[in-house]
């Protein structure tokens, strides 16, 4: 089943923007499809104050996008992130952030959670094993340690608390070279896990498949598993998941403007195009001029239909 092509995808429309603020990171994971880190490609390839300005005023002209979605690097490390957050849930907005947690430790950053609550956020963080040792392999030294005291700090001021509305989803995605695991029976694991060991809860767990780009197929490259590993996705494909890809119902902004089908095509700068072959970007969908229905795809797009499927999200489909 290896030798065939991922089937062409059309948009059907877009209710989420996801913005990629920036690479900027305060952590440099193994596993980082964004090859983020706190190096100076991560501070040059950040959005502008100009470009915010440019989301803020897309929101407030677009009412069918109903969800802004934060990623990077660590968006909070954007200096207009938190005016970015503010003006979207002014404007009724449901603003979602991939949190990384550790970076409530940089400077001028402790009092994020309370942010994060006073503007309704939706945090998805990325803890790929309830275990110290193997959350330090991937996410580097001492990573376990400062994500628990961040899920405390989220616990202690309403995240995933009876009666509350504040959302704390965990993000899990293999450490190696397999697909994850059924997402429900991980997810009680977790919570047992979690609860018992360290009095931490959570709202919901998502499994997302590592993606065979940038740092994750270097490891695989060094390893000598790329082939197995295209292989696997590939023999795992999954026809049931292809309704549901994240691509089809959202769209992705990078710092520089331009716009993509999603997060990684974003980061392998395949970008999406107008009727005519052009790329579009920013100023395109503020002139209300956006004529892209094709999705652009690849052999990382199996990534997103094996076996359950993998989104933002988590998986697409119940367990096979
Ligand atoms: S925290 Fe997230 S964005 Fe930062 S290096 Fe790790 S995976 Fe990449
Ligand atoms: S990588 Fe996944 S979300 Fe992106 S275009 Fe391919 S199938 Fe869609």
């Amino acid at each position: 089943m290896s030798g065939f092509d991922f089937p062409p995808l059309s948009r059907v429309a877009f209710s989420t923007l996801q913005f990629n603020i920036g690479r900027l990171c305060n952590q440099a994971c193994l596993h980082c499809h964004v090859e983020s880190s706190p190096s100076l490609s991560g501070l040059q390839d950040n959005s502008s104050g100009e470009l915010i300005d440019k989301v803020i005023a897309l929101l407030g002209a677009n009412p069918s996008i109903t969800t802004l979605d934060l990623t990077g690097g660590a968006p909070e490390l954007n200096s207009h992130f938190r005016r970015l957050v503010e003006a979207s849930t002014s404007l009724k907005r449901k603003v979602l952030v991939r949190h990384n947690l550790t970076v409530q430790g940089e400077e001028g950053q402790s009092d994020l959670p309370q942010f994060f609550a006073d503007n309704n956020v939706e945090l998805f963080c990325s803890l790929p094993c309830y275990l110290e040792e193997n959350v330090n392999q991937q996410r580097g030294g001492g990573v376990f340690k400062l994500s628990i005291d961040g899920l405390r700090a989220l616990n202690s001021i309403g995240y995933a608390q009876p009666n509350s509305d504040l959302q704390l989803n965990l993000v899990y995605n293999p450490l190696a070279d397999h697909l994850p695991p059924a997402q429900q029976a991980l997810e009680n694991d977790y919570r047992r896990v979690l609860a018992e060991e360290y009095a931490v809860q959570f709202s919901a767990l998502v499994t997302i498949t590592n993606q065979p780009i940038h740092r994750f197929k270097h490891f695989l490259q060094r390893e000598n598993k790329l082939d197995s590993y295209m292989t696997l996705l590939r023999d795992n494909f999954n026809p049931q998941t292809l309704e549901s890809l994240m691509c089809r119902s959202a769209i992705s902004l990078r710092w520089d403007g331009k716009l993509f089908d999603c997060d990684f095509n974003l980061v392998k700068d395949l970008p999406m195009l107008n009727q005519q072959g052009g790329e579009v970007v920013i100023d395109d969908l503020l002139a209300g001029a956006l004529d892209s229905t094709e999705i652009a795809v690849d052999d990382h797009c199996f990534a997103c239909t094996a076996g359950a499927g993998s989104s933002c999200g988590g998986a697409l489909v119940q367990e096979v």
